[in-house]
């Protein structure tokens, strides 16, 4: 397997992001094919439509109805039979002969010279196919005119079926489910969808110099917030956290907490302890737990990180295998390792169809500089120039330390590996936190 210890991926001396999110999404794959995830009806619940939201959708939904179940008005107007354009006179005139509104449709039909006032959403009545809007007509003593090169025959009237055919499907499986998905599902009629259970992921904190919120620091240590940061963009998924705390550098705790994730989770995200200068044990008990590689990867912030998969608890033989990151420390090194490598992954292993986020671009106010042969993430703020186009700058200091630069910023820009250093005007990738992070 790619991500194994002993993978010539390893001996590459920098690891390319894209490499690495390939051997990723391969190892997920694999995870998903073992465990016959597709399959198996304990991966699957039923939900109500109101508790839907952000949930992975388990089967293709198939409406059981046309959606708009008859042909209706798409505009408050008078709805005509459009036989009469292009014929006769440029100007029109009709006799209203009654009313249709969104739910009360008029019963009888409309004769040649006549037409119906109707509203948005009502019936088209017998005999018609055209509504003209009504602030294109002036009306008299029961009587509309109006100019015929103003609409063609059809128009402002919705179909049957056109939003949606019976028996097609309305959402496919794999979607994850947005407000507009849920109005669709409610649009057919249907009050509970079958999704995906919720993911269950284990975090921890790993780290000597780390206390609880709670504590005072003494000299040297530092506050844990890469729990809470991972708690966040964790909650925006919304998969089910297993909280496994604080864990000091010391084997017991790790082999402990390590054991625990295995035990209950579908993955485990760890942050700290994956660097070069942490201790030798760390790395042993993650493989003796573990089959796990280490990763230096071309990228800023974030170079280095764990990956690969927790051997199933010992005395829970039944337990999938569980999906392990060990990010690394530094606070915006997490939310960047997390953004271009947890996220996509956690998605595709509960299911989902798309998994990428979108790329967008924008014009940079100032030069960046850039090092040719890796990725970096930049935290910036995205605007709008005077002449209407996207710009952005970047947020302060760059270090992957300092969370202010993230907390400030609406959105990643992404220098690609190959890039050098960026003029002042350029257009460059970037990726909005809103919604994501
Ligand atoms: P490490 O990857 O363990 O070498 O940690 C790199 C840097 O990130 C060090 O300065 C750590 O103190 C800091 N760090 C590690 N874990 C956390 C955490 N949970 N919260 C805040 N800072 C952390
Ligand atoms: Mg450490």
């Amino acid at each position: 397997m790619k991500h194994s210890p002993n993978s010539p991926i390893l001996l590459t001396p920098s690891l390319h992001v894209d490499e690495a999110r390939k051997a990723i999404a391969n190892l997920v794959a694999e995870l998903l094919q073992e465990a016959n995830v597709a399959q198996d009806p304990q991966e699957i619940e039923t939900v109500s439509l109101d508790k839907a939201i952000n949930r992975i959708l388990a089967a293709d939904l198939l409406s059981p109805i046309d959606v708009p179940a008859a042909d209706n008005s798409a505009m408050d107007g008078y709805a005509f039979d459009g036989a009469c354009l292009s014929v006769g006179s440029p100007e029109i005139s009709l006799r209203i002969v009654g009313t249709a509104l969104a739910g009360k449709p008029y019963e009888g039909s409309i004769g040649k010279d006549e037409c119906l006032k109707i509203m948005t959403g009502a019936l088209m009545p017998q005999g018609c196919d055209t509504v003209i809007p009504q602030e294109f007509t002036s009306e008299q003593d029961g009587t509309i005119r109006f100019k015929q090169d103003q609409l063609k025959v059809g128009e402002n009237r919705r179909l049957r079926g056109e939003d949606l055919k019976q028996g097609k499907a309305a959402i496919s499986a794999g979607r994850l489910l947005r407000p507009s998905d849920l109005g669709l599902v409610a649009s057919l009629g249907i009050s509970t969808l079958p999704v995906r259970r919720k993911l269950k992921v284990a975090i921890l904190s790993s780290g000597d110099e780390l206390r609880a919120l709670n504590e005072t620091l003494d000299a040297g240590s530092v506050y844990d917030s890469n729990r809470y940061s991972l708690t966040g963009l964790l909650n925006r998924l919304d998969l089910e956290i297993i909280d496994c705390g604080i864990v000091r550098d010391d084997p017991t705790s790790l082999r402990k907490a390590f054991i625990e994730a295995s035990e209950k989770a579908d993955v485990l995200i760890s942050s700290g302890g994956v660097s070069v200068g942490e201790a030798d044990f760390t790395k042993q008990i993650m493989q003796e737990l573990g089959d796990v590689g280490f990763w230096k990867i071309a990228m800023r912030p974030g170079r280095p990180m764990a990956f690969g998969v927790l051997k199933a608890a010992p005395g829970n033989p039944s337990a999938r295998k569980t999906l392990f990151f060990g990010l690394p420390g530094n606070p915006v090194a997490v939310m960047v390792t997390f953004y271009q490598f947890v996220r996509s992954a956690l998605l595709q292993l509960n299911g989902a169809k798309q998994t990428e986020p979108p790329l967008i671009q924008a014009i940079t106010e100032t030069a960046i500089r850039k090092k040719p042969g890796r990725t970096e993430f930049q935290r910036a703020i995205l605007g709008r120039g005077s002449d209407g186009k996207p710009t952005l700058r970047l947020t302060g200091s760059q270090g992957a330390g300092i969370l202010r630069s993230m907390s400030e910023a609406n959105c990643f820009v992404i220098l690609a590996h190959e890039q050098g250093n960026i003029a002042a005007g350029d257009w460059v990738d970037i990726a909005l936190f809103e919604g994501l992070l």
